[in-house]
């Protein structure tokens, strides 16, 4: 038997770098972790040290490996999942940043994405993206830097830069600047490229004005991608699987069939339908996405996002002073029957998936002389339950426009939040649907670790994967019809009073 037994998934998040080392039966067995700077330039900017992740993604790995005692000659493979969207551009020749990445939540290119509406390109950019134009994505960043750095567009016509996003950067980095590549699944959150025909889409490049030269190869989530020098860790290492970190964690959570789905529940919370070989189109303003390509074939998924859901909890610990910590939410919401008619709608950066309202403030409803702060607690834990509700909805109803049936089955879920098992049985109660909290809880880096193992033949097949996924507690629906129609309709009503726009 081949000495080659592990896989190193590195998962280079928005606020810290990890890399967790995994065993042949998909268990977690080291990692380590370090956060990283954010630098806020101006309002509404968002930058990270191209030069910090790449120093902190060495440095996770290598302590992931010291700790586990394992050797680079025992690495089946690297499996790598990143914060998507961020843009990097760099030199091809000394593999140097030109600027700072761009976070994906940096709002600069705002006005460009106004010029790109006003053009009337939202249509056909959501047609073969499968996004809404939004400066969330890759292309404005990409152009802002093609127009703001001194002599950047004339060197990329040169064909001297090189554009990626995270996973694309630290794949050149981990080969010793050999593999200029980014997945599908990355690839697909760039706004530039055709999700249909897999190849980056010529018009919008010339409407941006990208030069071809820039852009990195596009390749399967899961395959032979290159391999670290030995100077890196002492021996080569193949690089094999790659995806950016939602489509990751719905990889680790084996959700694998048309209409499996998983919800996140971090700081925000992210939703994703898979729906096969048929990419569906969203008539609800949720996007359309790669899931992943393994072997040729592409699978698509429907996305939605919810920007308040662990933020909320943060807010009523922090802002409210209602609680000490974010698991006693737990308790004091149990404490109670009901919220007592609170209703805490978090829009405190607009709202989200459906409603993509950045004009909407949050706002707490429903007070009585009788309401505390326990009320309040409860209700911001409720809100996180009724905003995927809102996801959910929408996406049976995008899924019933394409003629599909709706999907009735269980919702995986992970994320810090989901400790609450509070809040994981108000999820099933108010989606009316089972949910599963898996055994291994950190699903972004095993689905990295996944696509690597697969590729390298450690993981025999997706069906060996399924299996080896594991539910750690399954929260069956319990409420009673009628209060759950009813609590529905309050939400959307108080929904209604924050909203900037009118209803649908
Ligand atoms: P991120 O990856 O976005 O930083 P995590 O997945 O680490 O987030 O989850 C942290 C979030 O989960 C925080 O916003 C915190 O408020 C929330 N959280 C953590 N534990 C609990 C809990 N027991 N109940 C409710 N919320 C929690």
């Amino acid at each position: 038997m081949s000495k080659r037994r592990y896989v190193l998934a590195i998962d280079q998040g928005t606020t810290s770098s990890r890399a967790i080392l995994f065993d042949a039966t998909l268990r977690p067995l080291a990692s380590a972790q370090r956060p990283l700077q954010q630098i806020f330039p101006a309002d509404g900017q968002v930058e990270h040290d191209p030069e910090h992740i790449w120093a902190d993604t060495l440095a996770v790995c290598r302590e992931a490996m010291e700790t586990a005692g394992i050797g680079p000659r025992e690495l089946a493979a690297i499996g790598l999942t990143n914060q998507r969207e961020t843009t990097i551009l760099w030199e091809r020749r000394t593999g140097r940043p030109v600027h700072n990445a761009i976070v994906w939540q940096d709002r600069r290119t705002a006005p460009l994405c106004r010029e790109l509406e006003a053009e009337g390109l939202d249509l056909p950019i959501r047609e073969r993206t499968g996004l809404v134009v939004d400066p969330y994505f890759s292309a404005t960043k990409l152009a802002w830097l093609l127009d703001h750095v001194p002599g950047a567009r004339a060197a990329a016509e040169r064909g001297e830069l090189a554009f990626g996003t995270v996973d694309c950067f630290l794949l050149w980095r981990l080969t010793g600047g050999r593999v200029h590549a980014t997945d599908a699944s990355n690839a697909a959150r760039t706004m530039l490229f055709d999700i249909h025909h897999q190849r980056w889409d010529e018009e919008l490049l010339e409407r941006l004005r990208i030069p071809p030269a820039v852009l990195p190869a596009v390749v399967d989530c899961s395959g032979e991608l290159g391999a670290t020098p030995s100077s890196l860790f002492g021996a080569p290492v193949p690089i094999a699987g790659m995806a950016g970190d939602q489509q990751a964690a719905t990889f680790g959570q084996a959700c694998f069939e048309p209409g499996a789905m998983k919800s996140t529940y971090g700081t925000g919370c992210f939703a994703l339908l898979v729906t096969g070989e048929r990419a569906v189109p969203s008539r609800h303003r949720l996007l359309t996405t790669i899931a992943w390509r393994v072997g040729g074939r592409t699978t698509y998924a429907l996305e939605g996002s919810i920007f308040s859901a662990g933020a909320t909890i943060q807010w009523v610990r922090d802002g409210l002073r209602a609680i000490g910590s974010a698991a006693e939410s737990e308790a004091v919401a149990a404490s109670l029957p009901d919220s007592g008619g609170v209703h805490l709608v978090p829009a405190f950066t607009g709202l989200g998936a459906p409603w993509w309202d950045p004009d909407a403030r949050g706002a707490i409803l429903g007070l009585g002389r009788d309401t505390t702060l326990a009320h309040i607690v409860r209700a911001a834990l409720e809100s996180t339950s009724l905003q995927t509700f809102d996801l959910l909805e929408a996406m049976d109803r995008d899924l019933e426009a394409a003629g599909l049936p709706p999907a009735r089955g269980r919702l995986r879920v992970d994320g810090g939040m989901v400790a609450n098992s509070w809040l994981c049985q108000d999820l099933a109660d108010i989606l009316d649907r089972p949910v599963d909290r898996p055994a291994v809880i950190e699903t972004t880096a095993l689905g990295a670790a996944c696509l690597a193992g697969l590729a390298v033949g450690l993981y025999p097949s997706l069906e060996a994967i399924a299996a080896a996924w594991k539910v750690e507690r399954r929260f069956a629906p319990a409420l009673d019809p009628a209060r759950r129609a009813a609590r529905i309709a309050a939400w959307r009503a108080a929904l209604d009073r924050v909203r900037s726009t009118p209803r649908d």
